[in-house]
């Protein structure tokens, strides 16, 4: 099918071309459903928030559910990957370091992770002071790391190959023959049929008008939530936010000692700042050969539209970045002044700082539903991680009006308090 002669009529509708409506698209065609994708810049655009190269992989997490969501996503990330046969998961180990008794941050903090692993009989290696977090990993400067720094070390942690991931969901939708893509076209209007009967979408692109029918709609708008959710009649709280994140890559030195995937909790109150994190070296682009993407998880840059984002990596916070680095990481792995690639990427943030998965109520906080519809929004920085398992669960809400997941679902529940509000 060409894109600019699309068919009419469709089982499923996608809403987006992220790696969450790729991760459905291919759990729908997999279902023998003909599936169309949407997405107002194309699949594989440098504008969303599945951009860039890498993504964490990690089962620490400071809830169960969470954890037991990923257990679930890992094991199907391992059993794509074999399918496949393409590398999408580089494991190794995964670092959490920080003060002992950091306040709760979006990512949590160590006591709750130490606390989940430990209540679920996960193993992991507990490193109880900075001098055994420098010993087992000398990357990280002694000096640097206040009295009360402790570690958590998880072996089963991996960096995602984000551009690899986004290829097979694709590749293996469009071998069912189902799979069809309406590529830089805008949803500007999603009306619910009568009688439940499923939902139109019209979409413009350069002037031109296409309106596409299906019986069941998948919405993982990103940052645009907005422009999907105010055909059910909702917005985004004004607590949801807009976090323009800014991070770069830097080259490694000759030699340099072991650098594992770590996530800092340098914070001393629930802002977030004083979090960092970084990646190993990873094979994902040639042009970033022997070369260390870090970055702070705070930021200066919020918004409330998409329409305000300003473009651009945030001066203040490089210029912190680089300090605590130059701090933090070892001289011999990188001088943290000499950084390359600096780049954004945007973080949909919910006001309680989890996301948002499932059937789309009919009224912010009800516990009705619009038929035949699921979606995932608000996914606070966090979601690459669950993609294959929230494409099962995506598909499932939508067409079969539940999920088998539901029981660890709730922190993640569209009804939550706060979320939405009417959109008129
Ligand atoms: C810097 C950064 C680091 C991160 N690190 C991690 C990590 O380590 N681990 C992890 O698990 N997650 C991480 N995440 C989060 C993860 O990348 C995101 O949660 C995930 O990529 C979101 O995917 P998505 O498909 O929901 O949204 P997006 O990738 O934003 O895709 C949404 C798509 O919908 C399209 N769209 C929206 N509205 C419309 C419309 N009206 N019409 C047509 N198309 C529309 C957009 O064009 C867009 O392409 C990180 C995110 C960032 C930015």
């Amino acid at each position: 099918m060409s894109p600019n002669t699309p068919e009419t009529h469709y089982d499923v509708l996608i809403i987006g071309g992220g790696i969450l409506g790729l991760a459905s698209a291919y759990y729908a065609t997999a279902r023998g459903l003909k599936t169309l994708v949407v997405d107002q810049y194309g699949i594989g655009n440098d504008t969303n928030s599945s951009k860039g190269l890498e993504r964490m992989f990690r089962l620490m997490q400071d809830n169960e559910s969470e954890a037991r969501l990923a257990e679930a996503s890992l094991a199907i990330w391992t059993e794509l990957q074999r399918a496949s046969g393409k590398n999408l998961l580089a494991s190794d180990d995964l670092i959490f370091f920080g003060h002992r008794d950091a306040p709760m941050t979006t990512e949590g903090n160590v006591q709750h992770i130490k606390h989940t692993m430990d209540s679920m009989g996960m193993p992991y290696e507990y490193l109880d002071s900075p001098a055994a977090i420098h010993k087992r990993f000398p990357m990280f400067n002694l000096a640097a790391m206040p009295d009360d720094y402790v570690g958590l070390v998880q072996a089963a942690s991996a960096s995602i190959n984000v551009q690899e991931a986004a290829r097979t969901f694709l590749f293996a939708a469009r071998q069912t023959d189902l799979l069809h893509v309406l590529d830089k076209h805008a949803v500007i209007q999603v009306a619910p049929l009568k009688d439940q009967a499923g939902y139109t979408l019209l979409t413009e692109a350069d002037g031109r008008s296409v309106t596409v029918h299906g019986k069941h709609l998948i919405t993982c708008p990103g940052v645009w939530a907005d422009s999907v959710l105010k055909g059910f009649g909702l917005k985004q709280a004004p607590g949801w936010k807009i976090w323009k994140m800014s991070y770069a890559y830097w080259p490694l030195k000759e030699n340099p000692p072991k650098i594992p995937i770590w996530f800092e909790f340098g914070n001393i109150d629930a802002s977030d700042q004083g979090t960092f994190y970084g990646f190993p070296p990873l094979d994902f682009s040639p042009d970033r050969h022997n070369m260390v993407k870090m970055s702070a998880d705070y930021t200066y840059d919020t918004y409330d539209a998409p329409s305000a984002i300003q473009p651009g990596v945030n001066p203040r916070l490089m210029e912190e970045l680089v300090t605590h680095l130059d701090q933090l990481i070892a001289p011999n792995a990188v001088d943290a002044t000499q950084y390359q690639h600096a780049g954004t990427c945007l973080y949909s943030m919910s006001p309680d700082g989890k996301l948002v998965i499932g059937r789309i109520p009919t009224a912010p906080g009800q516990q009705s539903f619009h038929a035949g519809a699921s979606m995932c929004v608000m996914e606070s920085g966090r979601a690459f991680k669950y993609a294959p398992l929230f494409g099962r669960i995506l598909v499932e809400l939508a067409v079969d009006g539940h999920t088998r997941y539901q029981h660890d679902l709730d922190i993640f529940s569209s009804t939550r308090d706060g979320l939405f509000e009417p959109s008129t």
